[in-house]
């Protein structure tokens, strides 16, 4: 899908800026979506307005009415190279059942990808940065060359959403229509059965709002539709809709320091806290003690969320040696008193038990351990201390002496004196 070639248009809002972006909800804040939608690409910014759709759950409504209003106008689709196959298949569906004669698809640049995402793991370890690479970037380009553009966003989605207008001013002059926002669930549903539009063929196996495959998870009958999006995440927003009126989403807590020290760098951590209310059946990227896994082992091992588990001294790893492979991620926790179990640990897990996922050291890390924790397998690091944070960041940790014992997989043999053992 080529991307059509625009003479950008000089901003055709010199109206909007002299009514003002609440005279103009004012104006059309009764008006339906369909008479928004047309006002927008008549009236307000006649050739100069674009939609955006990422071809979910709900798309088709909004993508309804741009082919009642006009069915040339151009529809932007964010292929991330993430998105379920089945998604895929839906673009072509509505475009054929609609009649969109003008849709395109952005893709995130290569060498982005290449540099940031090699292994496309990214959206594992750091979400925002893979929605800013693969949504955001290439979003943006599109976006400039368009006095406004359209999105399918509604009040009842989420809470930051509740006081969505239907035209929002951008911080960079530009207009944002949202011709759905007075819409609930059940006016949606409604709509795709009065026009009989195609259901996203995933929907009806639980996925009520549907982004990237691995971002976006069922929805339990009664749960918030948007729930199944970045599940157990602080994110709730792609980062595509932040720039823009910040009263109405604000950027995630991009403010927050990052803790978890993986692959050189601090990042984004996708997991959280067990907590006593949490469920076994639903949880979803948190380190579940090791005795809540053993005392409701079948019900986690039916659960389909990613799942950490989280290890204290005293635990015995050899009672889940069976279930390793069902954690991406397996913390130990290291106490503030001198404890030498979780070296112990993790030795076991990289080295008996061939476990290569993620090995996090949780609770009193310090620098001086960190050396140590590297040599036994530990792969990742939940620093709150500051100066081993700064001392990560300026790569000054202090060096292993030569006498601790070996860790490596050959054995030493019996009765080599201590002084020879050295690390390799
Ligand atoms: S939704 Fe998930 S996979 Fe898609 S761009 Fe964002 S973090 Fe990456």
């Amino acid at each position: 899908m080529a991307l059509p070639k625009l003479a950008h248009t000089p901003a055709a809002h010199d109206k909007l800026r002299a009514l003002g972006i609440l005279a103009l909800n004012g104006m059309f804040d009764e008006m339906d979506a369909v008479g928004v939608l047309r006002q927008a690409a008549t009236d307000v910014l006649p050739g100069d307005l674009a939609i955006v759709s990422s071809f979910g759950a709900d798309s088709a409504v909004l993508l309804h009415l741009v082919a009642q209003v006009d069915p040339s106008l151009p529809v932007y689709f964010l292929e991330t190279g993430k998105h379920f196959a089945e998604t895929l298949d839906y673009v072509e569906t509505l475009k054929k059942h609609l009649g969109l004669i003008n849709v395109h698809a952005i893709h995130p640049n290569a060498a982005d990808v290449q540099r940031f995402d090699p292994n496309g793991d990214l959206w594992e370890t750091d979400p925002d940065s893979c929605c800013h690479i693969r949504k955001t970037e290439p979003l943006e380009p599109i976006t400039e060359q368009y006095g406004g553009w359209v999105t399918g966003r509604k009040r009842f989605q989420t809470k930051e959403r509740g006081v969505l207008p239907h035209f929002e001013l951008t911080s960079d002059d530009r207009i944002k229509v949202n011709p759905l926002a007075y819409f609930n669930d059940a006016d949606v549903n409604q709509y795709k059965i009065d026009h009989g539009l195609p259901e996203h063929p995933l929907f009806a196996k639980g996925y009520k709002s549907i982004g990237c495959a691995p971002c976006t998870s069922v929805v339990a009958e009664g749960e918030d539709p948007r729930a199944g999006r970045w599940r157990g995440l602080n994110k709730k927003e792609c980062g595509i809709h932040f720039d823009f009126n910040g009263a109405i989403a604000s950027p995630m807590t991009a403010a927050t320091r990052h803790t978890l020290w993986k692959d050189g760098a601090f990042i984004a951590d996708p997991f959280h806290e067990w907590a006593d209310d949490s469920d076994p059946a639903t949880a979803s990227y948190k380190h579940v003690p090791l005795a809540v896994f053993l005392a409701n082992r079948d019900t986690f091992l039916a659960n389909p969320h990613p799942l950490g588990l989280l290890v204290v001294p005293g635990d015995r790893i050899e009672d889940v040696e069976a279930d390793l492979g069902r954690f991406a991620s397996i913390a130990i926790k290291f106490p503030a008193f001198s404890d030498g179990r979780g070296y112990s640990t993790a030795r076991l897990l990289s080295e008996r038990f061939n476990y290569s996922g993620e090995i996090r050291a949780v609770g009193d890390v310090l620098q001086d351990q960190i050396p140590l924790m590297r040599r036994c397998g530990i792969n990742a690091l939940v620093v709150t201390h500051e100066p081993t944070r700064a001392a990560l960041l300026e790569n000054r940790l202090p060096e292993v002496a030569i006498f601790y014992q070996p860790v490596g997989t050959t054995e030493v043999p019996v009765g080599t004196r201590p002084f020879l053992r050295r690390v390799s």
